[in-house]
């Protein structure tokens, strides 16, 4: 069996966990007391991916709950599934982090973690084939952020062969008073590129979107987003959790979606999209589910990928559906809009079909894509960060708890040269001399 650890840290990173929790117990078959309760076979068939099962047998998630504060995990363990997680899981300081990045990362932060890496590693050490870890946390504000980020680096240099997936929730001032986000997100994004295998990039701007805009949520709450992002999760997880071959384990994601190891920033959709506690009126079809899975309106991320190209893109279908109707939508979505895929990497979008649907749902569908015009995204966050960083506002938090203006700086230019790079390979064709040498290559095996 391969395992997966799954750790949520701060208020975001504690809220979409408790919340993921809740829709992969549903939909394994498991209740809120870890018993069984199930009606098929392949509910269970890969549990131990994500649970691990106790000698009294019930199962239990394997899953490391941290945060500066308790407020947060208190709500999650008196929340509907709270009973669930194994108690000694929950690790938690009383100091906070203030929405400040340094204090998550190198003062507050910094000296919890240990006690954190202690579960992690009990963990770890319980699993008979360890695949990797996934990690649930926001960007904008400090624990998530800060800590997230030292603890991704902690298990990177324990685990070095270990695959790291995250759940990153950037930040948006639509959803969010804090001014400071641009520095928080910014100093983990250069994190983030150097110590995790794979980011699913949720942006609260395009959820906030979503629910205005789609869903026509006039005050959209975090539990309206937090909805989005679930479902998201679940759909993004669920070649991991159910029998198949495509995207089986957190390595052949990466393999199939990384093509140059720091692009591993997915833009993800979803269809169908719907709110909270609503009814779908009437499933849709494989052409329309296709036709809203590759839509802007449906990314989870404020970037249109008509203003760049996909590198590579996956798609699972969940529901009973006809395979070769599946296929076929997706070649055509493909060669009715061929300069939107990087000519140079053949056969860049997989997809597959997993019987079992998402609760309350008869079908339904989502995307992975590594589309370059995520740098929007990226851009978005630049600007706001260098617009207080200039005059260096809000400078004096971090630099009293010890942090050196540089790692601004440098933190600055890795998310500047990541949008470069998006740029370079959005422009780049097969007529370049990249390209030229591969097919060298190819000719010579
Ligand atoms: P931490 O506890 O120090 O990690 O700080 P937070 O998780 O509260 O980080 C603040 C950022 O997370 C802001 O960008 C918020 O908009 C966002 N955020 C906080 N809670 C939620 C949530 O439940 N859902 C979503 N989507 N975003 C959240």
């Amino acid at each position: 069996m391969r395992e997966i650890v799954h750790v949520q840290g701060g208020q975001c990173g504690n809220q979409i966990g408790a919340k993921f929790w809740e829709v992969v117990c549903a939909e394994h078959g498991i209740d809120s007391t870890g018993r069984y309760q199930g009606d098929s076979e392949l509910q269970l068939e890969r549990i131990n991916v994500y649970y691990n099962e106790a000698s009294c047998g019930r199962f239990v998630p394997r899953a490391v709950l941290m945060d500066l504060e308790p407020g947060t995990m208190d709500s999650v363990r008196s929340g509907p599934y709270g009973q669930i997680f194994r108690p000694d899981n929950f690790v938690f300081g009383q100091s906070g982090a203030g929405n400040n990045w340094a204090k998550g990362h190198y003062t507050e932060g910094a000296e919890l973690i240990d006690s954190v890496l202690d579960v992690v590693r009990k963990e770890s050490e319980n699993c008979d084939c360890l695949q990797g870890f996934q990690v649930c946390h926001s960007l904008g504000g400090g624990t998530g952020s800060g800590m997230g980020t030292l603890l991704i680096s902690k298990i990177r240099e324990e685990y070095p062969d270990r695959t790291m997936l995250t759940f990153s929730v950037f930040p948006s001032p639509k959803v969010s008073d804090t001014v400071v986000e641009p520095y928080n997100a910014t100093l983990s994004v250069h994190q983030l590129v150097e110590n995790a295998d794979e980011c699913m990039v949720l942006d609260n701007e395009a959820l906030y979107d979503i629910c205005f805009r789609t869903l026509k949520l006039t005050t959209p709450s975090f539990g309206d987003l937090n909805h989005l992002i679930s479902a998201t999760m679940s759909g993004v997880t669920c070649c991991l959790r159910f029998p198949g071959q495509l995207n089986s384990d957190l390595r052949k994601l990466a393999v199939n979606l990384v093509p140059f190891p720091r692009l591993h920033f997915f833009m993800v959709g979803f269809s169908p999209l719907t709110s909270r506690g609503s009814q779908q009126y009437r499933a849709l079809t494989v052409p329309e589910l296709t036709q809203q899975m590759w839509d802007a309106k449906n990314m989870m991320c404020a970037a249109d990928p008509r203003h760049g190209r996909y590198l590579t893109a996956s798609a699972v279908f969940r529901g009973k559906m006809s395979t070769k109707e599946v296929d076929e939508q997706m070649i055509n979505v493909q060669n009715k809009n061929s300069s939107y895929f990087v000519e140079w990497i053949p056969n860049n979008v997989k997809s597959t079909v997993c019987d079992i649907p998402p609760s309350g749902l008869k079908m339904a569908s989502t995307f992975i894509g590594n589309s370059t015009s995520i740098q929007e995204m990226f851009r978005r966050v630049s600007e706001q960060f260098t617009a207080m960083f200039r005059r260096k506002a809000f400078l004096h938090w971090y630099t009293g708890e010890g942090m050196d203006e540089m790692e601004f700086t440098e933190a600055e230019s890795n998310m500047n040269d990541l949008v470069s790079e998006y740029q370079q390979y959005q422009d780049a064709t097969a007529e370049d001399e990249e390209y030229e040498e591969y097919e060298e290559y190819e000719e010579e095996a």
